[in-house]
């Protein structure tokens, strides 16, 4: 990953969101910033009934999330709403980074949450993802207010999972441990 990005990806996360009028403890509407830039969400179902439709959508439903696809001059959306919406907000708001960061693409299948782009672009659009999802500053208050993976995940709309990722991938938790442990030494 680029030197850097993860302390870019904070603050970008937090202009997206102000761009869609939200704060960074309000619940992220990844449908709402696709809408502005003008991106087409399409959802699998809303294809005309085919074969290729129904292995996605019945018998091999982990097989695709969402697709990046060209579309003209614009960029299209495809999203599997057989999925939880909580893993639909997930899956698109790692599509969304792929746009906000401008990463070049064919393709790109989203397969648990892994497109087809490989390497840094991943690594860049997950951690971008994350922080439109449940930015830093937001993780940090909910450890210091010991708030658990489930009502983190309720807060943001995320699915359970996904909480427990960013409270601890942002390392809010450990901040919130260590100092609460040199308080106790001071
Ligand atoms: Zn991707």
């Amino acid at each position: 990953m680029r030197r850097g990005f993860k302390t870019e990806s904070k603050q970008l996360a937090l202009e997206v969101r102000a761009e869609i009028g939200l704060g960074p403890h309000d619940p992220f509407d990844p449908y709402h910033l696709a809408e502005m830039y003008g991106i087409r969400v399409v959802r699998l179902t809303d294809l005309n009934e085919s074969d290729a439709v129904r292995h996605f959508t019945e018998v091999r439903v982990s097989a695709l999330s969402g697709a990046l696809i060209p579309d003209g001059s614009s960029l299209l959306i495809l999203e599997n709403d057989i999925h939880t919406p909580q893993r639909r907000r997930s899956t698109l708001s790692h599509e969304m980074a792929h746009v906000i960061l401008e990463h070049s693409f064919g393709v790109t299948l989203a397969y648990d949450r892994k497109c087809g782009l490989g390497g840094d672009s991943e690594n860049e659009a997950d951690l971008l993802a994350g922080e439109l999802l449940i930015p830093f500053d937001a993780a940090l208050r909910q450890a210091w207010k010991d708030a658990t993976n489930e009502e983190v995940a309720t807060l943001f709309e995320v699915s359970t999972q996904h909480a427990a990722w960013r409270m601890n991938a942002s390392g809010a938790r450990k901040i919130v441990r260590r100092t609460r442990a040199a308080r106790q030494r001071s």
